[in-house]
């Protein structure tokens, strides 16, 4: 766990663009945008992905997908966004620590990649 990354933004021991923190999550700048806000939202704890979240979580889950709207205005994506959470290898998942990828200020296309 200490070699995770989003942990160690978590902790403050790798700087990052932080938009948003309270006790259970942070959002922050991604590092390789693919918009021209693109927005990372990251639990604290240490979950690898979607696939090892477990009822105990479910109220975690709840308040980071509630946030959303709130960081996508506060970013200026008024006229909306797409959500992402890549999960394991085919999902093309590359950082092992649950996610979202809050994406905006541009037209999305269909399907996606
Ligand atoms: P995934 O591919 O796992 O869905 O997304 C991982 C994301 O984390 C990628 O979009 C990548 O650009 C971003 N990322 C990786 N390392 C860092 C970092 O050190 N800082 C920030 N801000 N973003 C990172
Ligand atoms: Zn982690």
């Amino acid at each position: 766990m200490s070699e995770c990354i989003f942990c160690k933004i978590a902790a403050k021991e790798i700087p990052a663009q932080i938009l948003y923190e309270d006790d259970v999550m942070m959002a922050f700048h991604d590092v390789a945008p693919q918009a021209p806000v693109h927005i990372l939202m990251i639990s604290k704890k240490h979950i690898i992905s979607l696939d090892d979240c477990k009822k105990e979580d479910e109220e975690l889950l709840g308040k980071m997908l509630n946030k959303v709207k709130e960081i996508a205005k506060s970013a200026g994506m008024e006229n909306g966004y797409r959500l992402v959470i890549n999960c394991g290898e085919d999902g093309m998942q590359t950082v092992q620590h649950l996610h979202f990828h809050l994406l905006g200020k541009r037209k999305m296309t269909w399907p996606p990649g």
